[in-house]
């Protein structure tokens, strides 16, 4: 459910002109919406059981204003750098509702998060556990911790979206998890709190959901009879959306949070949850221009203004993102099938091949949907094109949220070396 929607023939957001937001302040341009952030939060906290901690994953989505409108929720944040927790402090989210994860934390990143007196750290190894100790011992500080286990089990999802088998980087594996905990227990400006897991995004099955937690409970049980105060238990992210219109719906935040309340029934923990995309990414989209219609051999191109650059994860996950035309097609419009195309120099710049839309021309708007996670915080300048604006609305009003970034922005930090004059 999202609050976008053609009305008196164009695509609104929640009540304000997608073409009218264009006309101010030019394409492309991600817009979101509040009231669909508002209502996907509520959604799925609601679903959960008291007590939990939301902790919004701010690498989803880590535009101030938007985190500013989950804090007024009740939103804590999942950083995974000390970037991210800078922006999730100056965006109002008391550090108290800060969990710190991510396999390369920096000493600097821990001391900035120890001295912000975060939650909880989720610590992915050993040698990083060290180092924690060390920076902790330094400052004359305790970190709260969590291991990130990783449970091998198959999340089911894209490759590059998948961290829970024991294959990649991600967590301690499940082999050393007792060791791991043993040696935390030793060291002296480390407290242990709990266990931590997160296998993936874009989990549209729960059998991958209920398969972990069911290895965390079991895990919770063994380390408490060890002797380790396991009183919170942190469930991660990774629950999928529909980026498609025919898709089979992914899990029901009710569904997941059966599983959940089974987990806090089991153990007793206080629960945290860290989900990114299903809170953001359908309450975002991103609006592009037609700068040509091109007619291939036997291909029609629409060539947008909004580049690989600007949404980067139909290049790099294979995504599906539905496209459609802002201006709502008429009822006896001829129709064609368009490889939707950004300007960049590579042919993996392709928003959608062979997409069924109203024939259009150039300055004709379309929006490509579900972009509002993992789209402008991947936006990067390549090809030196300046990031694009985001919009937030609310209602009947609209605002900027971060201007496109200015042209002379593009090279302004650039330095001319001595010897080139
Ligand atoms: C990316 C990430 C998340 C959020 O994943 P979503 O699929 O967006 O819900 C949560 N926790 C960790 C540790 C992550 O790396």
């Amino acid at each position: 459910m999202n609050h976008f929607q053609y009305r008196g023939g164009v695509l609104c957001a929640e009540e304000v002109s997608l073409a009218a937001i264009a006309a101010t302040v030019g394409t492309p341009f991600y817009c979101y919406s509040s009231a669909t952030l508002e209502r996907h939060y509520r959604v799925f906290a609601d679903a959960l059981p008291k007590e939990s901690l939301v902790a919004f994953s701010v690498k989803a989505n880590g535009n101030l204003a938007v985190l500013k409108t989950l804090a007024a929720l009740g939103a804590g944040a999942d950083v995974v750098s000390g970037g991210e927790m800078k922006k999730a402090l100056a965006a109002g989210i008391p550090a108290t509702r800060i969990v710190f994860s991510g396999v390369g934390k920096t000493k600097t990143e821990m001391a900035a998060a120890l001295k912000a007196g975060i939650y909880q750290f989720n610590v992915e190894s050993e040698p990083e556990l060290l180092a924690l100790n060390d920076v902790a011992g330094s400052l004359g500080a305790k970190a709260s911790i969590a291991f990130r286990v990783n449970p091998d089990v198959d999340a089911l999802t894209h490759a590059k979206i998948s961290t829970g088998h024991a294959e990649t980087k991600f967590g301690v594996p499940w082999s050393r998890v007792t060791d791991a905990y043993a040696l935390a227990a030793t060291l002296a400006n480390i407290a242990v709190c709990g266990i931590d897991v997160h296998i993936g995004s874009q989990i549209t099955e729960l059998s991958p959901f209920a398969a972990a937690f069911k290895r965390v409970v079991a895990l919770s049980k063994s380390l408490r009879a060890a002797g380790h105060d396991i009183s919170r238990i942190d469930l991660g992210g990774g629950l999928g959306v529909p980026y498609r219109n025919d898709n089979i719906p992914p899990p029901d935040p009710a569904a997941y949070g059966a599983l959940a309340a089974e987990v806090a029934k089991e153990t007793g923990a206080r629960l945290i949850f860290e989900p990114g995309r299903m809170i953001v990414a359908n309450a975002g989209l991103l609006v592009t221009r037609v700068i040509y219609a091109k007619e291939g051999e036997n291909r029609h191109f629409l060539i947008v203004d909004a580049g690989m650059n600007d949404l980067i994860r139909p290049a790099m996950y294979d995504a599906y993102h539905e496209i459609v035309a802002v201006a709502e097609p008429q009822v006896n419009a001829p129709w064609t099938r368009y490889d939707v195309v950004g300007p960049v120099c590579e042919t993996s710049d392709i928003f959608g091949s062979e997409r069924a839309l109203p024939v259009l021309k150039a300055d004709d708007l379309v929006a490509i949907l579900a972009a509002g996670a993992y789209g402008a915080v991947m936006a990067s300048a390549y090809n030196a094109r300046p990031l694009a604006p985001e919009v937030l609305v609310k209602g009947p009003e609209w605002a900027v949220v971060r201007p496109r970034m200015d042209d002379d922005a593009l090279y302004a930090s650039d330095r001319i070396p001595p010897w080139l004059g």
